[in-house]
């Protein structure tokens, strides 16, 4: 007895190899129909006997190709018909809401198995891909998704590799990257002027490079990297000298998670991570004693290890010792991925380069990720995650969010779907500006985007704003930053509804007062958040400078606390300075490029230069890391600060009573590490009575905690604990980052909101 069953699938079921596996499927079961893409994921008819019939059912949530995700599965009965055979329909709906582009993914394990096989026709081919791996967005110069669109297109298939795209049956069945030693992409290795060197295996050539101490830029998925052996300590500090990078930590590769847990701390969830198909750089806390050089990241108790995402890197690594793996480019540049861009920017720092002649579309740098909480929390949403869309609880019209000034990634909003850009850098870098730009443009033309509205920060000079500003779309919607950043995170929870106290401290961000805002509360529900609480304001002497020079922020502090008299104070740090005491006095007294600022960050820059911890940024956060690794007693008092009210209403937190006491202490010799656990504590005592006493004002249970400064690991982990302890609901990023990165998601859902109850009034 004949039965039919109609089945719709929705989730990350398009791009992902998703009708071949359903066509092999039913192939399996004998039973005939067809499969077809829809603008709301996939539909099938499938008809046999009824026991085949729910096999094929079950078959389908429980054996998905390794990228698919499936959300919802729904099925009913209809009538048969009559038909032979099951076939791949073409896709029902040609002006889908969202093309669906899918994120380059790892070279998948099946794949890595031929890799090594002696007997495979691909054996040690540095191309190898198939439907479950690959790249993907970064080699799509339009949709849908097809080889003639990708830069695959410059790669006749051999008979062989086109049988298997045309055979259902095969794992390459419809692989749009498929190719092998005969047709596909080539590699070639050239020394630092171009010269090029003739070798039968470049691979080999490099590895010997690299065991000589060498540096070679290797062109990946997304872009180029620099790579040196990260056990050879004068290799790293060539590396670091040549790239002109003070102490940021390099990324390394290794070549297993064997490998990964002799040089970090690697459990359940972070083995996951790392061997995710995105394969994104994964924080872990490292070992004490192991081969990687401390040049790899100095005074950091974490290392960012990645795995093997490529044959390239595969083939690289086998048997060899960790290795850097920086992205190729210049100080704050964005990362180069074309070859004669390469030779032009790299040739003074690469000795090597591996390169080949398939071009990379889009750009696209690592991914960074942590497990935080038993959670995963991206810290940088680029290579792997992007354009996967975010899924959002309600439907909007479109809009383009332009983002910030740092870290910057931009957002398209339409319907109930998200697309975030890779990171795209910071925008008073031209080349990231421009890098912005392309983005826009190319990410627009794939997507159709019309936008209704036009996203950007409050900011007026911030490029993007201007960018923003220029722009012929019907609105432009001004966004606080601190208010971006907790409707991005709230977005990404899909909790858009709350009432909550939300939390977002980071840097800075542009403050409608005229200040910078940095350590600010807000409280309300989406979209009219109202500030109910912030840092005291101070005197950020030098701005720009002072961000940089984290002895500018110590200054001030000390000067709001003990007032004209503060050089009197016994510190190392007023001696070392002394001679520039004077001229920061001038600044703070006459107002002079001191902007005023709430900044938490500032407060934590601060701190470490008191503790003669860090006096220098050569990198965004690092004397406020520098502090947290500092860090020996995690269970210590807090010191006592004062929380006031201003003229607003407003509660306002002042940090004179803890900079006394930090000073005090550290005149009687404490130890910097227990002096910075109890400034930790301090912070975490204080967001706990804010929240304490605007709960008890308002009833609210939710609380959002947010931005850059949500970072530190023992901030977060802690205040999240004990904010659950005492009966909160915490939301806290997860699947778009905590600091800038994340505040294009929020300006997006924001000025969308906006805009709809603006329309409904
Ligand atoms: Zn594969
Ligand atoms: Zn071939
Ligand atoms: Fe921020």
């Amino acid at each position: 007895m004949q039965k039919r069953y109609q089945l719709h699938v929705t989730g990350v079921v398009q791009a992902v190899g998703f009708r071949p596996f359903v066509f092999k499927l039913a192939a399996q079961h004998s039973l005939s129909g067809w499969v077809s893409n829809g603008s709301d994921g996939v539909r099938i008819e499938v008809q046999g006997p009824e026991s085949r019939l729910k096999n094929f059912s079950q078959a389908i949530r429980q054996s998905s190709p390794r990228l698919a995700r499936i959300d919802q599965l729904t099925c009913r009965q209809i009538p048969p018909v009559h038909e032979k055979g099951f076939r791949i329909e073409p896709s029902q709906d040609r002006s889908a809401h969202h093309p669906v582009i899918g994120p380059d993914a790892a070279v998948c394990p099946a794949c890595r198995h031929e890799l090594f096989d002696p007997d495979d026709r691909r054996f040690a081919h540095p191309f190898i891909s198939c439907v479950d791996c690959g790249p993907r967005y970064t080699i799509i110069e339009a949709v849908p998704y097809d080889r003639e669109k990708t830069s695959m297109k410059a790669f006749d298939p051999c008979p062989a590799c086109l049988a298997e795209y045309t055979s259902p049956g095969d794992r390459r069945f419809h692989s749009q990257t498929n190719c092998c030693w005969d047709c596909g992409p080539k590699l070639s290795l050239y020394d630092n002027r171009r010269n090029s060197i003739r070798a039968q295996e470049p691979i080999q050539n490099v590895r010997r490079f690299l065991k000589a101490g060498k540096i070679v830029a290797i062109k990946g998925l997304g872009g180029f990297h620099l790579a040196c052996d990260a056990t050879n300590a004068s290799a790293v500090a060539q590396l670091r000298r040549r790239k002109g990078r003070g102490h940021k930590p390099f990324a390394l590769m290794v070549a297993s998670l064997d490998q990964a847990s002799q040089i970090c701390q690697v459990d359940d969830r972070q083995a996951q991570l790392l061997n995710d198909p995105a394969s994104p750089i994964v924080l872990l806390p490292r070992l004490l004693d192991s081969c990687v050089c401390d040049q790899v990241a100095p005074n950091n108790n974490y290392l960012g290890l990645m795995l093997p995402y490529t044959a390239i890197h595969h083939l690289l690594l086998l048997d060899s010792p960790p290795l850097v793996m920086t992205s190729g480019n210049i100080a704050e540049e964005a990362i180069i991925a074309d070859n004669d861009q390469a030779f032009a920017k790299l040739s003074t720092i690469a000795d090597y380069f591996l390169t080949h002649d398939r071009a990379i579309r889009y750009r696209c740098d690592d991914s960074v990720a942590r497990i935080i909480d038993g959670q995963t929390q991206l810290l940088r949403r680029s290579r792997g995650y992007t354009p996967q869309l975010i899924d959002l609880p309600a439907k909007f019209p479109p809009i383009l969010a332009v983002g910030g000034q740092m870290k910057n990634t931009i957002c398209f909003l339409k319907d109930d779907k998200a697309l975030l850009s890779q990171h795209l850098g910071d925008m008073d870098n031209p080349q990231a500006y421009e890098f912005f730009q392309q983005t826009l443009e190319h990410l627009g033309d794939l997507l159709s985007f019309e936008p209704a509205g036009v996203a950007h920060d409050l900011h007026p000079h911030y490029q993007t704003t201007e960018f923003a500003q220029a722009m012929s779309v019907p609105r432009k919607i001004p966004i606080q930053h601190h208010q971006a950043h907790i409707a991005g995170c709230l977005a990404a929870h899909q909790a858009l509804d709350e009432q909550i106290i939300g939390l977002s401290f980071d840097g800075s961000g542009f403050g409608p007062d005229n200040c910078v805002w940095g350590g600010e509360v807000f409280l309300g529900r989406l979209p009219e958040l109202r500030r109910v609480a912030h840092f005291d304001y101070l005197p950020l002497p030098g701005s720009e400078l002072a961000v940089k020079e984290p002895w500018r922020m110590a200054v001030s502090y000390l000067k709001k606390a003990f007032g004209p008299d503060y050089r009197k104070l016994p510190l190392p740090l007023l001696e070392e300075f002394s001679s520039k005491l004077a001229g920061i006095d001038k600044l703070i007294d006459r107002r002079i490029n001191s902007p005023l600022t709430s900044s938490c960050a500032r407060l934590f820059d601060a701190v470490s230069s008191l503790l003669g911890l860090c006096h220098f940024n050569t990198f965004e956060g690092e004397a406020a890391i520098t502090l947290e690794m500092a860090m020996t007693d995690c269970d210590s008092q807090p010191y006592p600060y004062t929380l006031g009210r201003d003229d607003r209403d407003c509660y306002l937190a002042d940090f004179t009573p803890t900079i006394k006491a930090i000073v005090d202490e550290l005149s009687q010799g404490l130890a910097p590490g227990l002096i910075a656990a109890r400034f930790h504590r301090t912070i975490i005592q204080l967001c706990l009575d804010l929240v304490a006493a605007l709960a008890a004002d308002t009833g609210i249970t939710k609380v959002v905690i947010t931005g850059g400064v949500f970072q530190n690991n023992f901030l977060h982990c802690r205040l999240k604990r004990l904010l659950a302890q005492a009966g909160f609901d915490v939301y806290a990023n997860s699947l778009t980052p905590p600091n800038d990165g994340g505040i294009s998601l929020g300006q997006a859902v924001l000025a969308a909101m906006m805009l709809q109850s603006k329309d409904h009034k």
